[in-house]
């Protein structure tokens, strides 16, 4: 079974403790567009940081040993669960991240998702420019997103930790725009880190499979 949304986040759960899911690469695999420099800080301490904080404040609750998608939806938009909502949309975020990247990446997507994103953007350059876009646009920390809302593609971006899986689409793709993604390798240059991610790495392989 190839890896999908709708299978990859066991992988972060060992019994009701939740663990740092592997790479699907090695830490220098994405070099030059990602060095390995960043992706061991990116995946090692901020990726690491939100598993570490979850366990801490989900240890004693109702919510642990829930999957994460359990967690996104039952805790979203509630103040006082800000924290957990926070750190595990934040571990789910990452974890597709990673997904939504391949040393292998870039080029075009299979023909049925080709096909889907031409009838929805009029052609997949139009697709990559409105997916920068919304990466260049998102103000501040957060994420762009490839999602499937039916039978449309469409480009989505969320603030901080929002996810769309707490709306009603289905995540195909995500490119994370928080600074410690690519300040290390392009300082200020977020245009540069998010074109050429949409021309070196993009998973197209994932969102094929990501899709309904
Ligand atoms: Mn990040």
């Amino acid at each position: 079974m190839s890896t999908n949304l709708d299978n990859f986040s066991a992988a972060a759960q060992f019994g009701s403790e939740y663990i740092l899911a592997p790479l699907p690469y090695a830490d220098n695999a994405l070099e030059p567009v990602i060095s390995a420099n960043t992706l061991s800080f990116h995946y090692g301490k901020h990726h690491n940081t939100y598993v570490v904080n979850l366990n801490n404040l989900l240890a004693g609750t109702d919510l642990a040993g829930q999957s994460l998608e359990h967690i996104i939806r039952a805790t979203a938009g509630q103040a006082d669960k800000a924290a957990i909502f926070n750190n595990a949309a934040q571990v789910w975020n990452h974890m597709f991240y990673w997904h939504s990247l391949s040393p292998n990446g870039g080029g075009e997507p299979a023909a049925d998702l080709k096909q889907k994103i031409e009838a929805s953007f009029g052609s997949l350059d139009a697709c990559k420019k409105e997916f920068s876009t919304a990466a260049m646009t998102q103000f501040g920390s957060g994420w762009a997103w490839l999602v499937q809302d039916g039978d449309k593609i469409v480009v989505a971006k969320t603030g901080n930790a929002e996810s769309p899986i707490t709306q009603h689409v289905r995540p195909l793709l995500t490119i994370d725009v928080w600074e410690h993604a690519y300040y290390l390798d392009y300082q200020n240059r977020r245009v540069d880190y998010v074109n050429t991610i949409l021309d070196k790495l993009i998973n197209w392989d994932f969102a094929s499979a990501n899709l309904k």
